[in-house]
């Protein structure tokens, strides 16, 4: 078994993405810049956003963080977004999910003009996607995509089988890995909370992508022997031994897949830190795109 380190496979992402920064910034332009969104003061949204500020610095972006009152209304919302549409030293806006129950997540994500969609959540981009044609993928399942390619994983020819159908991980996933792309290739099984006799689908599963928010659900018998497993999941489960009070569970029994598995994610170490690749992948993406105006 080998381990997909996130960790290592970020790095050399940001690595490149930061020689990148240093040749426009050596040519007079200014550097890339993302403006995150942040409503109320959820405890995970807040460790997420605080991260990804932190990645912007570190490879030479800049970063401008808006915090706004759990309170804010959904016009308020909008027109911060606006904002941010109209202003031409702005190349990536990303909103944090979820929001309060009062603020419909659609608007929000159709608000955000396309061409600074960095989440690619967009249905424009979200449209692209389906048909192959370039646009910002979402941020987590690029970041499997780039975990994939970095370890020169064989995704061709190959049962990939998704658990999870939402817009911002298991569909899109599901799409990337059966594209006609040196990732994908794959024949794909997306499987959500309907889906039955599961176990019998994932026993089959070259690569297996866990998707769904349910600590420790894939266990060592759902698994085929050698398969490569990717471990999407992040959930706080109690944990009175850790100072925070809390311990980050993936959707699979890591102790008991990783003998069986020839690949596997950790959490955490894993998957969360390539989504964090795959958005600031799409935010130097987003700044070249805006070439014309970046001065
Ligand atoms: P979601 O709640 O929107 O979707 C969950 C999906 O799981 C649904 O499509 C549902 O049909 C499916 N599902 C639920 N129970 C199931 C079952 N028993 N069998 C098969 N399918 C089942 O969640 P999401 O936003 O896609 O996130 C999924 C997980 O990934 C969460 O733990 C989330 O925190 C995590 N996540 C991690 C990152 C990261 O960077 N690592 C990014 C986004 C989400």
């Amino acid at each position: 078994m080998q381990m997909l380190d996130g960790k290592l496979a970020s790095a050399a992402v940001k690595k490149q993405l930061q020689e990148k920064v240093l040749a426009h910034i050596s040519q007079g332009k200014r550097a890339p810049h993302l403006a995150a969104i942040l409503v109320g003061s959820n405890g995970a949204s807040e460790t997420y956003v605080a991260s990804k500020v932190k990645n912007c610095e570190e490879i030479g972006f800049e970063s401008t963080l808006i915090r706004l009152d759990e309170k804010v209304t959904e016009v308020e919302l909008l027109a911060h977004i606006e904002q941010l549409n109209n202003n031409e030293g702005i190349d990536g806006i990303l909103v944090q999910l979820p929001l309060p129950k009062h603020i419909k997540e659609q608007a929000v994500i159709e608000a955000i003009h396309p061409s600074k969609d960095v989440d690619g959540f967009h249905p424009i981009n979200a449209g692209k996607l389906m048909q192959g044609m370039d646009c910002f993928i979402p941020a987590t399942p690029y970041g499997v995509v780039l975990l994939l390619q970095h370890y020169g994983i064989e995704t061709k020819g190959k049962h990939a089988v998704v658990l999870g159908r939402s817009n911002i991980v298991g569909r899109p996933m599901s799409i990337l890995l059966s594209n006609a792309s040196a990732t994908g290739n794959c024949t794909v099984t997306l499987c959500h909370r309907n889906t039955e006799n599961l176990a019998s689908i994932t026993q089959q599963a070259d690569i297996l992508v866990a998707a769904i928010g349910i600590p420790e659900f894939v266990t060592a018998d759902m698994v085929k022997p050698d398969a490569v497993i990717i471990d999407v999941g992040i959930t706080r489960v109690v944990d009175t031994t850790k100072k925070s009070g809390f311990a980050i569970k993936g959707d699979v029994k890591f102790n008991e897949v990783a003998p069986k598995a020839s690949f596997i994610t950790p959490v955490p170490g894993g998957v969360g830190l390539m989504t964090i690749a795959g958005l600031l992948t799409n935010t130097l993406k987003a700044y070249e795109q805006n070439s014309v105006t970046v001065g």
